[in-house]
Parts: C-alpha cells; sequence; structure tokens
C-alpha cells in the first residue's frame, strides 16, 4: 500500500493488533493457579485459540492409488522418444513396475520405457514419509522482496535445510523440487498422495500484509477436509512462533502480520482455498512464517543463522506433529476473504534432455 488512505487502514490496523495481542497475552497469562494448585498440562498451548471451532467438512473424492515414486538416477528415456534429466523424483500414477506412467513437474502424464530410474516404495505403518514443498519456481518466483530476493530462492533455502534436519529421524523425507525450476502444483499434491506420506509441508514467505504488529505474522493453514488439519496447523504455528518471538526485539514491533495471523482454515468456494490443502488425500500445512515484503523480515531471511533456526523450528513442529499427541496452537477465526480469480498456470517447460 502506497497511498494516504493505505497509510491510514495501516495505522488504525496496527493499533488494532496491538489492542487485541494485549488481550491475547492477558488472556495467555491470567488465572494462574497458583503455589500447590493444579499443576498445568506440559502440552498447554502457548498461543490460546482453544475456543475456536474449525470446521469439518468430508472428503468427497477417493484417494488415489498410492503408487509409489521413481528416481531418475541418469537420462530416462520415454515410449514418446524423449527422455526426463536425471535427478527427479516423480508420482508413479499407473503403467507396470517396469515401464511406470508418472507425472512430470508440468503435470503432464508420460511412460518411462525401463531404465534410468529407480523406485521408491509408498510409505508403510512402519516407515513413514514427509513430503517437503518449497513453494513457487522459476519464473512463478512469488512474492519479493524489497532487494529484489524471490520468494521461491528463500523457499527453497529454507526447505533444503527442514529436508537436512529431518532426515533420519522421520522416516524417509522427499522434496518435491530441489531446483529453480516451475512445479505446477498437481504435480506436488500427486507426488505426496503416490508416497501415501504422513505429513508434507509447502514452505512459503509472505507478502501483502494487513498492518504491523509486535508478534511474528506467522500463518500456517491446515484443512478442513482433513481431520488433523487443525492439529497440523497449531502444531506447527506454535513450534515456529516459538522461535520467531526469540527475535522480536531486533524488529522493535515492525512484524507485519494478517488482523488474524495465525493457525488458520482458509475456505474458497469449493472447500479448502489452497490447492493442496484442498485436492490432496495427505495432512498438508502452507506455511507462511514471515513476510518476506517487510524489508526488516527480508534482512532476517537474508541472514543463515535466521534461516537455520526457523528450519530448525518448522521441522521440530513436523517432529512433534508425528511422534507425539500435543496439540498445538494458535488458532485464530480466519478473516474471509473471498475467492479471488485464480492465476493462470504459469507457463511450464518439463526437464527433458
Ligand atoms: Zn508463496
Amino acid at each position: 500500500m502506497s497511498t494516504l488512505f493505505g497509510m491510514r487502514v495501516l495505522r488504525t490496523l496496527e493499533a488494532a493488533l496491538v489492542v487485541a495481542m494485549a488481550f491475547a497475552l492477558a488472556a495467555c497469562t491470567g488465572g494462574s493457579a497458583g503455589v500447590g494448585g493444579p499443576r498445568p498440562p506440559i502440552s498447554s498451548p502457548l498461543y490460546g485459540g482453544g475456543d475456536v471451532v474449525w470446521p469439518v467438512r468430508a472428503r468427497t473424492t477417493p484417494a488415489p492409488p498410492a503408487f509409489g515414486a521413481v528416481v531418475t538416477d541418469a537420462p530416462a528415456p520415454l515410449t514418446n522418444g524423449r527422455a526426463l534429466q536425471a535427478g527427479l523424483t516423480l508420482p508413479i500414477v499407473g503403467g507396470t513396475p517396469d515401464s511406470p506412467e508418472v507425472m512430470t513437474p508440468c503435470a503432464r502424464i508420460v511412460r518411462l520405457l525401463g531404465s534410468g530410474f529407480t523406485t521408491i516404495a509408498a510409505a508403510t505403518r512402519a516407515e513413514k514419509i514427509v513430503v517437503v514443498d518449497a513453494g513457487h519456481g522459476g519464473i512463478d518466483h512469488g512474492a519479493t522482496a524489497p532487494d529484489g530476493t524471490r520468494e521461491s530462492l528463500r523457499n527453497l533455502q529454507v526447505a533444503e535445510l527442514v529436508r537436512d534436519d529431518l532426515q533420519g529421524s522421520v522416516g524417509r523425507v522427499v522434496m518435491t523440487r530441489t531446483t529453480d525450476r516451475v512445479t505446477q502444483l498437481r504435480f506436488r499434491t500427486a507426488l505426496a498422495d503416490a508416497l501415501n506420506a504422513s505429513f508434507a509441508i509447502s514452505i512459503h514467505f509472505n507478502a501483502s500484509p494487513d498492518g504491523y504488529s509486535t508478534h511474528p505474522g506467522t500463518t500456517t493453514f491446515g484443512s478442513v477436509e482433513d481431520p488433523n488439519g487443525r492439529r497440523a496447523a497449531g502444531v506447527l504455528f506454535e513450534a515456529e512462533r516459538s522461535y520467531l518471538d526469540t527475535l522480536s526485539p531486533i524488529l522493535h514491533g515492525r512484524w507485519a502480520s494478517y488482523a488474524d495471523s495465525g493457525a488458520l482454515y482458509r475456505l474458497g468456494s469449493r472447500g479448502d482455498f489452497y490447492f493442496q490443502l484442498r485436492e490432496s488425500h495427505v495432512t498438508w500445512v502452507i506455511n507462511e512464517a514471515m513476510f518476506i515484503s517487510n524489508e526488516p523480515e527480508s534482512r532476517l531471511l537474508a541472514r543463515a543463522d535466521v534461516r537455520a533456526g526457523l528450519a530448525s523450528a518448522i521441522a521440530t513442529g513436523v517432529k512433534r506433529y508425528l511422534g507425539s499427541d500435543v496439540s498445538g496452537s494458535g488458532w485464530r477465526t480466519p478473516i474471509p476473504r473471498g475467492d479471488p480469480k485464480a492465476a493462470a498456470d504459469p507457463p511450464c517447460s518439463d526437464p527433458y534432455v
């Protein structure tokens, strides 16, 4: 926002946020049981919101078969005469074990001829899979920092750190992209579904805040069609806020924020607004830890130690979600934001040799 009117809206929102957050703080710190009283449970929510009603909707589509995925370990020839580059992880959607049909990052279905790949089995009860999804990529670069740094770069940097942290402690970890390339949402969703992943997280950084706050504007989105959506959003929110709160003294109350930042659901005309939340049968969280469009926050994100700290917090949240019954916290009733016109899919070139 750059108009005078915009500035006035920002200041009003800022005041409202500070007042609202002062109340939230009072609610969280009040009501102590006193010496000798009952001790609070260890999982006592840090950020409140336990009274927020999370809508529950039935998923109407059946889950696709979990055929697993392939990793191209060399140029992989296709039945159409072309070959896919090495280093891709692609969901299997049909075909045979020797000649599977896979979905490409541009969401096209192609068939492998039989060489240049190895197969990854879908998750089993004994071995979990976590999908780490770096948002955007290529010409679809997402938001932009004031110095021109693209959100897609920061997403990938943090996603790689999350992967490294999780590897070895939660079973297998699969990335939806490891390079700066356009990757369709349908592909990201199909990969998580084909692997029957236990959890998937889509890492983003935000833009277009409603105003400023003394607290981080961390927002995590969970699904209303997934019985685990509320808890997943709350556990990730709590883990990230616990870390980002330690950086507040640097920001001097200039965190960008939504008026309703928190662990949220977001509805569109067809149910969950976000594609992965609406279309996948895996528990996803769409993760917006910070606002990259806010100059002080973009400077924090340029620091390797902050990216490492945030990635560690995200990984802690994933491990807590998968390995315990903690509830999380920080749910807010979302401000209805309508159903903006869907952006056209960006031009997408598949990674052929
Ligand atoms: Zn984004």
